[in-house]
């Protein structure tokens, strides 16, 4: 599938940058343009990958490029009067050869929280193509301001795109590593797992045609309806070349397609892996029972993936999820790996979200009171107690 990716913020510029240095190790094709678009013109210089052309400055006349600090209002009001400017950028990509849009943008910043849901309300209202949101939400650590920007935009972001696809940096921090190497190693695995879903069916040169293919009609029906997804992985080592070697010895090489592995255990590697991805760690965590569409992506040397365990991971997706709309499908590739990446589309279920809004109403709730609280006192503090003074005009 192609997408046009639009980073919005810092966080949505880096792993828009991730993505095309994802893109270019992969071969997965799947970036056919890359903007990002930003307040800060720190953040837009400290960029590696996404063209200078690309690189949007937004709010100079109110910010002069010193970004919106954590004020995701004033994020998205630069987003709406400097929307042309975006817009003129967009112009220049080859918008007819894309797929869809993905607004990927941070929820608990100014800039990108603000920003991401301004933007795909305008790309829904001038393109027929999806408009898809990738959305970051950020720790608890963060602070009652973050949880609170986050809540507003995830908030918002739903209702303007086709739908949000949700990673929570909360559950995949790392104890006692820096914020920037725990970013980096968060970020690669953002576009390992959605570079993987969304590179399905986009065959590069040289690359295996799928048995059973995914293409973007699929991934493009999944994510229809609208709502929140998550997504889940699961990888194991495998050995690229098996002829010959031990595992060929013990199977004799039947039911494999004659080359050596044994159809029962690709099956159950398969089933495994399938399990693990969708009862592991989520980009969102969540109940997957509930959840409305699901696409399951087999990838893998193609010797080590078979029809049965994609229909059986299939199967056994559509009992856990209690949906009738689970689509698969395998995604041959040459590494030493089979992995299983599963989709959930609409899931509902999802305590995460129901505690980021009820931290976020307290500290609404504290910082109104902190507000009045601080009005008073600076009164009290100024105007003498028998209103002797006068001030001087
Ligand atoms: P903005 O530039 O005003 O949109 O704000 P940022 O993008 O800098 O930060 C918004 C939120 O994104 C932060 O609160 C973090 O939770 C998160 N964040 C910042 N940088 C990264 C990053 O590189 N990767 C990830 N996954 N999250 C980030």
């Amino acid at each position: 599938m192609k997408l046009a990716m639009i980073g919005f913020g810092q966080a949505g510029g880096k792993i828009v940058d991730r993505f095309l240095d994802y893109d270019d190790r992969t071969n997965s094709g799947i970036v056919r343009a890359a903007i990002a678009v930003n307040s800060a013109k720190a953040d837009l210089i400290g960029l590696d990958r996404i063209p200078e052309e690309n690189r949007v400055l937004i709010g100079q006349a109110r910010v002069k490029g010193h970004g919106v600090g954590a004020d995701n209002e004033l994020g998205a009001e630069i987003a709406e009067e400097d929307i042309d400017e975006v817009q003129n950028a967009i112009d220049a990509i080859p918008t007819h050869e894309v797929d869809a849009f993905l607004v990927v943008s941070g929820m608990g910043g100014g800039t990108g929280s603000g920003g991401a849901p301004v933007l795909a309300k305008h790309l829904k209202r001038i393109y027929t193509i999806p408009v898809y949101g990738l959305g970051v939400l950020p720790g608890t650590d963060e602070g009652g301001i973050y949880t609170l920007n986050a809540a507003r935009s995830f908030q918002t972001f739903v209702r303007e795109v086709d739908n949000l696809l949700v990673f929570d940096n909360d559950s995949w921090r790392q104890t006692g590593e820096s914020v920037e190497g725990g970013y980096e190693q968060i970020n690669e695995e953002i576009v390992r797992r959605f570079g993987i879903l969304f590179g399905a069916g986009e065959v590069g040169d040289g690359q295996e045609v799928a048995e059973s293919v995914v293409d973007s009609s699929e991934i493009i029906n999944t994510l229809s309806g609208g709502g929140v997804s998550t997504v889940g992985y699961a990888s194991e080592e495998v050995e690229l070349n098996t002829s010959g070697g031990l595992l060929s010895r013990f199977t004799g090489g039947d039911g494999g397609g004659g080359d050596g592995l044994d159809a029962a255990n690709t099956t159950n590697r398969i089933t495994s892996l399938v399990r693990k991805a969708a009862l592991g760690r989520l980009t969102l965590p969540c109940e997957i029972e509930g959840t409305e569409r699901a696409l399951l992506v087999l990838s893998g040397p193609s010797k080590y993936l078979n029809r049965k365990g994609i229909e059986r991971g299939r199967k056994w997706l559509e009992e856990e999820t209690g949906s009738m709309e689970v689509r698969g499908g395998d995604f041959p590739r040459g590494e030493p790996e089979v992995s299983a990446a599963i989709l959930l589309s609409g899931v509902t279920n999802v305590p995460r979200i129901k505690r980021l809004q009820q931290v976020a109403i307290e500290a609404q709730d504290n910082m109104d009171d902190i507000q009045e609280e601080s009005d008073e006192n600076l009164e009290e503090l100024v105007e003498d107690d028998e209103d002797e003074l006068e001030p001087l005009f």
